[in-house]
């Protein structure tokens, strides 16, 4: 639907293995002094000083994670990093390192792959994160794309799930629901579109959410103004699965509970209306939708004044003692009992 039909294909043998890799990370240049050595030998070669680092991985497969019909390369490439820097921003982190692995069938040319990988160089330059090794190989069906990302921190300011504690204040940042309602727009535009290909979506109105779910971006800037408040959170973690899932892993991990107020859950007005007109509960939305890639946390009450009025953070709730569990406080002020997919309506207290 988004793709552009006139482009030029080189076929992928032409290059090889080594050769492919040389042409598609030609332009990445190194930025971490903590680099030794990055692609070109065996390993890639890292030197932290001291510091702890952090790493995590993350795996997307095409038909599962993405759908290449509305979503162009560059996104895609952009997006599986983000994916990444996000859960090593979640651990008060800075990332570092990147490793890119990929497996892709023969319907796709260079000119497919260096579009990723610009996307994926975007990434780096903006984040100041190095590509450092990976990958590529074929596959039957599909492309797959695998990111590993490093970071460092010093061992003080780490943050994990599991230092919650009662009374703490649970804060957000940006605002929920904008990728799963963007996700929802794409869908109905390629049914329109397997329909009627010579139509062209309208996606204008949209451009906010549609953003959200093809160009999300790890807040980086939530870390770097929380450092500059002085607010180091109790916990903390990044939305990827939908509010009340990682709330409740908050809660698990830190063994707390939690009351959550409907009303103060942060919602864009073009969220608001996309729900209306899909006829969805944006409350649903915003604790089931996922893909946001915002920063839960929570805050000992003390640091309140700190973060009051700051239009990044909202306050949504406060975490309770652990038998008192977690729940979503309506806006007609009943307590409802949280679930993974959203909440109970069935065991009203
Ligand atoms: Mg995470």
């Amino acid at each position: 639907m988004l793709e552009d039909k006139n482009q030029e294909r080189t076929s992928l043998e032409q290059l090889g293995e080594f050769g492919l890799i040389d042409h598609l990370t030609r332009h990445f240049t190194l930025k971490q002094q903590s680099t030794v050595k990055g692609i070109g030998d065996d390993a890639a070669v890292l030197d932290f000083k001291g510091k702890k680092t952090v790493l995590t991985t993350d795996l997307l497969i095409e038909g599962v994670h993405f759908d290449l019909s509305y979503m162009p390369l560059k996104h895609l490439g952009y997006k599986a990093v983000m994916v990444n820097l996000s859960d090593v921003y979640a651990m008060n982190a800075t990332p570092t390192q990147l490793t890119v692995s990929i497996a892709v069938s023969n319907r796709f040319p260079l000119e497919a792959l260096e579009e990723l990988y610009a996307g994926i160089q975007l990434a780096c330059t903006t984040y100041g994160v190095d590509l450092v090794g990976g990958d590529t190989t074929s596959s039957q069906t599909g492309m797959l794309i695998s990111v590993t990302a490093l970071g460092v921190a010093l061992k003080e300011n780490i943050v994990y799930r599991s230092a919650a504690k009662p009374n703490d204040l649970l804060v957000v940042s940006g605002d929920l629901g904008g990728a799963y309602m963007g996700l929802q727009v794409l869908e109905r535009e390629k049914e329109v579109f397997k329909v009627n290909p010579g139509n062209q979506p309208d996606l204008e109105p949209y451009s906010y959410i549609v953003e959200r779910q093809l160009k999300p971006e790890a807040r980086k800037d939530v870390i770097e103004l929380l450092k500059q408040l002085e607010v180091r959170p109790t916990s903390m973690i990044d939305i990827s699965d939908g509010l009340s899932s990682e709330i409740l892993h908050l809660c698990k991990h830190s063994e707390v509970g939690c009351n959550l107020f409907e009303d103060k859950i942060p919602l864009d007005p073009t969220v608001i209306s996309a729900c209306e007109e899909f006829k969805i509960d944006s409350t649903l939305v915003a604790l089931s939708g996922g893909e946001d890639y915002e920063l839960l946390f929570t805050i000992d009450q003390g640091d309140f004044p700190k973060i009051k009025g700051n239009p990044n953070l909202t306050v949504i709730g406060h975490m309770t003692e652990a038998n008192e569990s977690a729940h979503l406080v309506t806006r007609d002020g009943s307590k409802i009992p949280l679930t993974a997919q959203g909440w109970n309506s069935f065991q009203t207290k």
